[in-house]
């Protein structure tokens, strides 16, 4: 393995600062190389500080399966549904939506939920690997991943995701309404019949905390920051990477692209297609009025929801919306679901809303993130497309984009996650 005295050192530009490549910064960091974390924002101040927190070790399932392929002509038309294809948004999105559905036929499902294993199944040990670098061990709790059902319906219906968790390995339990009581005492009863629990997952009350936090360790280690717009990624003749900012151009031996929902542009450039859409998400925050009401993430998958106890306040985090990355956002949806968090948690009834927030996940068709090297530019790595678990997957990511700079074998096979799959 290379370590930081053996292996040779290179200057790699890591574009966009997001917690995918604040890891990957701090991963490469360690490894001795000379990073530059290139970002229009701040470290952590996009995507990646609205999420539900949750590192979700049993995260198998892909967003396509053939329950949602069935109801997909209902997203179309239902005005209060979690999911929505906004209808002028409808035909660009064609061709990343065709996809979707190929994705989700029952061998498809199989074979993606298998990658989707060999990542998820080293989240929590690759981010208690970077946290310990970075003093972040304390951002990172073990609170496990728990979802309540409202109905023994509602229970049946989700008989594939524990299908697949078994197939893969994945530690859970089903609980009763009294063992979920004694997990969160604040839930009103009759908000759930059953639940299930997976008490291996991490929780990030802070995940802009977090990714900063990793970005103190990369620069205790040498990293640089430089805040700027990104404009232009280029192989220059050298065999150097050319990044042009709106500010100035510098040469790196590699770069690394992890902008996100951005990130098609720049494959592109390099000359590498990948169908990337984003699946805008929201959260509404409660200002707190008291003590902390939840211990961990709580997912009502019949709402299609999730109640995180962040640390400013709890976040109700929802939605899955097809409308790209320019249309303001639509808080209909979200602001629908108050009166329901208000019964379920009595504890925010008083509080007052502080924060309407929106994300872009950046999302594959296949549910699988892209990491891997260029086909088409040796120097060039890929790091984006982690939908709705890239804080789950930042860190093992990190640590395969660091083995493929240094030239290690990655510990499993790499191809279900390549650019040039679609
Ligand atoms: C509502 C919601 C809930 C979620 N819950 C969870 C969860 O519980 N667990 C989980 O694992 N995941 C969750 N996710 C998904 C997760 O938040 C994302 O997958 C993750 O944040 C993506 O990280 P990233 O670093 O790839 O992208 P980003 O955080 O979007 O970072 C990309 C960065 O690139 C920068 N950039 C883009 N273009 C340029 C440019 N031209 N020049 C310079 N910089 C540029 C941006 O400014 C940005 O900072 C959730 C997402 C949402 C929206």
């Amino acid at each position: 393995m290379a370590t930081p005295e053996n292996a040779p050192r290179r200057s790699i530009a890591v574009l966009g600062a997001g917690i995918v490549g604040a890891s990957t910064a701090l991963a490469l960091a360690a490894e001795g190389h000379a990073v530059t974390l290139i970002d229009r924002g701040e470290v952590g101040a996009g995507t990646s500080s609205g999420n539900a927190g949750g590192i979700v070790e049993g995260a198998v399932t892909p967003t396509a399966t053939p329950d949602v392929l069935r109801s997909i002509p209902s997203y179309m038309f239902n005005p209060h549904g979690a999911a929505v294809l906004r209808p002028a948004y409808a035909l660009r999105a064609l061709p990343w939506l065709l996809r979707f559905i190929a994705a989700g036929r029952p061998a498809r499902v199989a074979s993606i939920a298998a990658a989707l294993a060999e990542l998820v199944s080293r989240s929590m040990p690759s981010h208690l690997a970077l946290a310990e670098m970075s003093a972040a061990l304390g951002a990172i709790r073990t609170v496990g991943w728990l979802k309540v059902y409202g109905s023994q319906a509602g229970f049946e219906g989700t008989a594939l995701q524990r299908e697949l968790m078994t197939r893969h390995g994945v530690n859970f339990t089903i609980l009763n309404a009294r063992e979920i009581a004694a997990l969160e005492p604040n839930l009103n009863p009759d908000s759930y019949t059953c639940g299930l629990f997976q008490p291996g997952s991490g929780f990030v009350d802070h995940p802009r905390g977090l990714a900063e936090k990793y970005f103190t360790g990369a620069h205790a280690r040498g990293a640089q920051f430089v805040q700027d717009n990104v404009l232009e990624l280029r192989a220059a003749a050298d065999g150097k990477i050319t990044v042009r900012t709106e500010n100035a151009t510098r040469n790196f031996d590699a770069a690394v692209v992890a902008t996100g929902a951005w990130s098609r542009r720049f494959a592109a450039q390099i000359g590498d297609r990948v169908s990337l859409d984003t699946e805008r998400g929201y959260h509404i925050s409660f200002a707190p009025d008291a003590g902390p009401l939840l211990n961990r993430p709580v997912g009502f998958p019949e709402k299609d929801c999730v109640l995180s106890p962040m640390h400013d306040g709890i976040s109700v985090v929802s939605i899955d919306e097809l409308a790209g990355l320019e249309a303001p956002p639509d808080y209909r949806r979200i602001r629908a679901l108050v009166p329901f968090v208000r019964s379920v948690l009595p504890g925010t009834g008083a509080q007052t809303i502080q924060r309407e927030w929106m994300g872009y996940r950046p999302s594959t068709p296949d549910s699988l993130p892209v990491i891997g090297r260029s086909p088409r530019c040796a120097n060039v790595f890929y790091a984006f497309g982690h939908g709705h678990l890239g804080l789950t997957l930042a860190a093992i990511t990190a640590q395969l984009v660091a083995a493929l700079v240094a030239g290690r074998a990655a510990p499993f096979d790499l191809a279900p996650y390549r650019i040039d799959r679609f």
